[in-house]
């Protein structure tokens, strides 16, 4: 049974723009290397998923109809997220 805890602490999250006509060309903000970019949901064909295969980096893409510059959010590692305190499970190490 999974266990629900919701709550909040600060996380860094950066976002920034790229052309969107780029899109297939796009770099990794951490290495440099060329995201794989996938599309999860075809019922939000504006949504996409980049991971790259070099540093394991994942990104949210929202490339909107019309918009000539996408959004690209670098979302924040299961370690971080887990060192702020965010895994239910977590228990700091007792000294
Ligand atoms: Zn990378």
């Amino acid at each position: 049974m999974s266990r629900t805890v919701l709550r909040s602490a600060l996380v860094s999250v950066f976002s920034y723009r790229v052309e969107a006509r780029r899109l297939s060309r796009l770099l990794c903000r951490r290495c440099r290397s060329p995201l794989d970019l996938h599309q999860p949901n075809p019922n939000q064909p504006e949504q996409f998923l980049g991971t790259c295969m070099d540093c394991g980096q994942w990104f949210r893409v929202e490339a909107k109809a019309g918009e000539r510059r996408a959004l690209v959010i670098q979302l924040p590692e299961i370690d971080e997220v887990r060192a702020a305190g965010l895994d239910p499970l977590y228990e700091p190490p007792s000294n």
